[in-house]
């Protein structure tokens, strides 16, 4: 493995962090309170290029290689992590279309994302099927004209409440069925359709195609409450043959390919988080004094400072193998997503933690970052598979 990075890679590593320094930090705290969705800089990150990684480059976009965007999410991340979950959603929504999509489906679907600073999500999980995706029951069902229709329900769907666009896995033909399928529900037909919102936030879109995507209220989450999550509800959705994507039958393969591309980038969010609460700690520490020294100083905390060092460079190794993995397409990939996705959340954890156990009795006060980041890091250990089916995962290849 060749750790050199390209200039390429170095320029987006300067670029994320310059924008972190002056469109994140100074205002996320504040944000965090109100927990207000942060579009403006989504729209920010939209305008510097960091958004939409893996649109290719056929339809105007950056197609940007697996390295360079676990480098710009980690980034990202060490400014907050509810805005890098946002923004790399549009990617967990699109790269299955940028894999499997036709080129007329690419323009369709993806051009949008490249003209205009929107979003998408990312519709797997369901009330009843979290880490059992097969458990899912959406499903389409061919009408008699011959499209099909889509009915079912959605749960933790980021950017929900403020999608464009939807890319929804469901069954076929019927909600027990074996099969599934990766479908869109385009820009245009919302665009062009008719939305209302009521004072909670909650949507009710109907399609200028035909049927109607309702969002729920906002969800009130102990983290990332900068990143907006809600369930959609699909009622008589109306889906023509071109919104499918690929094979009708290969959903289930889709998705563990889009997952095999994303888990990197979890741990990216995870990376990011830890380093976060390592500098901040530091920072603390080297100034607050306690029995005449600096906390810095003290060798059990020296230790524990050293612990999180040494949590925040594995697991950010563990990351640059796992996207390496990713680019060259090696069999292994999903193993090693799963590794770094799973060392990443532990670090994110594990930092934040003693990070906050550093700071005292302030890192238990709303107003210092160290609180938010050890509410933050939960999640990085549940979304996109929790550790166990990573651990299930790392096992079945295995043996
Ligand atoms: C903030 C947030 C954002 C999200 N964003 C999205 C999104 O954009 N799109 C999307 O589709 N989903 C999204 N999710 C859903 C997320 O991926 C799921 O919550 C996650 O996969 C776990 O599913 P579950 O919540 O149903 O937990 P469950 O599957 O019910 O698991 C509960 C517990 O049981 C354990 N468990 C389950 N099965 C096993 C097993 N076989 N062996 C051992 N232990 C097991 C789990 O590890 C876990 O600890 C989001 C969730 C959150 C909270």
């Amino acid at each position: 493995m060749d750790y050199k990075l390209t200039d390429n890679q170095r320029m987006y590593i300067e670029t994320v962090q310059k924008f972190v320094k002056n469109e994140i930090t100074p205002t996320v705290m504040e944000r965090e309170a109100t927990h207000e969705f942060p579009f403006d800089i989504i729209k920010k990150a939209w305008e510097i290029g960091v958004l939409n990684l893996s649109i290719p480059e056929s339809v105007k976009g950056y197609e940007v290689d697996d390295i360079s965007a676990a480098l710009i999410i980690r980034e990202l991340s060490y400014g907050d992590t509810g805005i890098s979950t946002s923004a790399m959603c549009n990617d967990l929504a699109n790269v299955v279309i940028a894999q499997h999509g036709t080129e007329e489906q690419k323009k369709a679907f993806l051009l949008p994302f490249v003209e205009a600073p929107i979003i998408s999500s990312f519709c797997l999980t369901e009330p009843g099927a979290g880490s059992d995706n097969l458990a899912m029951t959406a499903f389409i069902r061919k009408r008699d004209d011959g499209k099909y229709i889509l009915n079912g329900e959605k749960s933790f769907i980021t950017n929900a409440s403020y999608a464009s666009q939807f890319t929804v896995f469901c069954k076929v033909g019927k909600p027990g069925s074996l099969l599934m399928a990766c479908v869109v529900i385009p820009y245009d037909s919302i665009r062009n359709g008719e939305v209302v919102t009521q004072p909670s936030g909650a949507r009710e879109i109907t399609l200028s195609t035909g049927g109607t995507v309702i969002t729920g209220k906002p969800e009130d989450k102990l983290g990332q409450r900068l990143s907006n999550t809600a369930t959609v509800k699909f009622e008589d959705v109306v889906i023509e043959d071109n919104q499918i994507i690929g094979n009708r039958r290969l959903g289930f393969r889709y998705i563990i390919e889009v997952l095999d591309y994303a888990r990197p980038m979890i741990a990216a969010i995870g990376v990011g988080l830890a380093k976060r609460a390592l500098d901040l700690t530091l920072d603390y520490t080297k100034e607050r004094k306690q029995f005449g020294q600096r906390i810095c100083d003290i060798p059990v905390a020296r230790d524990m400072l050293v612990n999180m060092w040494k949590k925040v460079e594995l697991a950010d190794m563990a990351l640059m193998k796992a996207a390496f993995k990713v680019l060259e397409e090696d069999e292994d990939r999903g193993m090693y997503a799963s590794l770094a996705k799973n060392v990443a959340a532990e670090a994110a954890l594990y930092c934040s933690k003693e990070g906050l156990h550093l700071h005292g009795g302030y890192g238990f006060m709303s107003e210092y970052e160290i609180s938010k980041l050890a509410r933050d890091a939960h999640i990085i250990d549940i979304y996109e598979g929790t550790r166990e089916i990573q651990d299930m995962i790392i096992g079945r290849e295995l043996v």
